[in-house]
């Protein structure tokens, strides 16, 4: 995996999923410039299309799988 560079400051809680509105993990910067934020779920979703286009991808969504896996599996 090389598409993760650290250069890039941390997403926070401030940081919103330009789909939905949730808490975004992932940052993508765009080959133009731009750069667009998704949550896990959205971010998986349009990988496909976002390697196509982006420069760097910023995936935190590692940070998300941290918790106990008990704690995880009470949420399904
Ligand atoms: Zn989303």
């Amino acid at each position: 995996m090389t598409t993760v560079l650290t250069s890039a400051s941390p997403l926070t809680a401030a940081d919103r999923c330009d789909r939905c509105g949730a808490q975004a993990y992932l940052r993508v910067v765009l080959l133009t410039g731009g750069e667009l934020l998704f949550c896990a779920h959205h971010g998986r979703k349009f990988e496909p299309e976002l390697k196509k286009i982006a420069a760097e991808i910023q995936d935190e969504t590692e940070r998300l799988t941290a918790v106990p896996e008990s704690s995880a599996e009470e949420e399904r």
